[in-house]
């Protein structure tokens, strides 16, 4: 009896050894040779200190005698992501009116090299335009008047419209720029769309200062810089999206009516005043506010906007030659675009010497 227990209990012991050691060569109950690799965090890039003040695109008239605020990164910094003209929305503001005048030549350049990431916002139906052009045409419904109102109503529905589209970068310009689009990606790239990024060119040497009327009763005043808006300006997604609540739904309209400023202004105060984010200056974004004649031709095609002026100034252009006479090409766009794009159909051929 007791031997047949004693039996019974190494029968037991090693038909438990035996299973054990079973278990042990399947594979699957292994543990993990290493952790798991889980998504790391992306570093955070900084933008050059205010020390590190070096703009390949200042003019020296330009250079601005406060150097406050943030600036630019310089030629050659590092890129931060890949950037595809599909992560930009280009909304492109102008009017009735304009649309022969302005939007055609617009169409004709740059906006043939970004036909469906560029938006145009009007005031009012042109369906040859569509037809000819197959654009994104927006009419927003807002009065075709230049006051602060109407202007203020456009970029309420180009804020949302931007929300709306997903893309990582929101970038507004009036119908009287060109926009280069390879230093337009250039530049967005070195910055995240998740950072807080507002970039343009600020019109004053200055802040602006308005009472507060948004936050407090109107007793404060707060000084904001504000990107000029005949220059050009982006704002990344990141900061987009926390601009909602005063941004949003027509409550950019009700915003811009407490400080009474204009749209561009607008966009500065809810960005620096409110939400206390600062502007990153550049001069690569130009308006016909200041001399464009100034700018060294060797880096007209290195800037991110240009402009022309309008029919006090007829002469304020950059200074790009070749291609196309001033009679031709009285804005300069058509000259700045087939430097860029060569092999536009319309480009007139750059001769080669004989014998090559
Ligand atoms: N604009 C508009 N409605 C108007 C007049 C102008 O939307 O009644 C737009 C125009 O298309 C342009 C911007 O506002 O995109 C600035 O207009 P403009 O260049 O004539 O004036 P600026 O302020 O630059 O002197
Ligand atoms: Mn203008």
């Amino acid at each position: 009896m007791h031997r047949a227990s004693v039996g019974i209990n190494k029968f037991c012991f090693c038909l438990s050894l035996a299973f054990s050691g079973l278990l042990l060569l399947l594979p699957c109950l292994w543990p993990p040779a290493q952790p798991l690799a889980l998504p790391q965090p992306k570093a955070q890039f900084r933008p050059p200190p205010n020390e590190t003040y070096r703009n390949f695109s200042h003019t020296p008239s330009e250079v601005p005698l406060k150097r406050r605020g943030t600036w630019a990164p310089f030629k050659g910094h590092i890129k931060h992501e890949p950037l595809d003209i599909e992560d930009v929305f280009i909304a492109v503001k102008t009017t009735r009116k304009f649309h022969r005048s302005r939007l055609d030549l617009l169409i004709q350049t740059w906006v043939s090299q970004a036909k469906r990431q560029t938006y145009i916002f009007t005031d009012g139906e042109d369906k040859d335009l569509l037809l000819r052009t197959g654009t994104n045409l927006i009419n927003t419904n807002c009065s075709a008047a230049h006051t602060r109102q109407a202007l203020c109503c456009k970029m309420s529905v180009e804020y949302d419209k931007f929300i709306e589209s997903q893309k990582k970068w929101f970038c507004h310009v009036d119908d009287d720029n060109y926009v280069l689009l390879p230093s337009l990606l250039r530049l967005l790239s070195s910055y995240h769309h998740s950072q807080d990024v507002y970039l343009g060119r600020p019109s004053l040497d200055h802040p602006i200062e308005a009472s507060e009327k948004v936050k407090s009763n109107g007793l404060v005043s707060v000084q904001f810089w504000f990107a000029t808006g005949g220059a050009g300006f982006c704002i990344s997604r990141g900061l987009a999206l926390k601009m909602s609540p005063w941004a949003s739904l027509g409550n950019f309209i009700s915003t811009a009516e407490k400080i009474r400023l204009p749209d561009d202004c607008t966009i500065g105060y809810i960005i620096e005043a409110l939400l206390e984010v600062k502007m990153t200056h550049t001069l690569l974004f130009h308006s016909h506010l200041e001399n464009l004649r100034k700018l060294p031709p060797e880096i007209v095609l290195e800037q991110v906007t240009l402009s022309y002026g309008g029919f006090e100034n007829r002469r304020n252009v950059v200074s790009v030659g070749g291609r196309f006479s001033l009679i031709e090409d009285p804005t300069r766009f058509k000259t700045v675009h087939c430097l860029l794009y060569p092999d536009t159909d319309w480009c007139p051929k750059v001769k080669l010497e004989s014998g090559h």
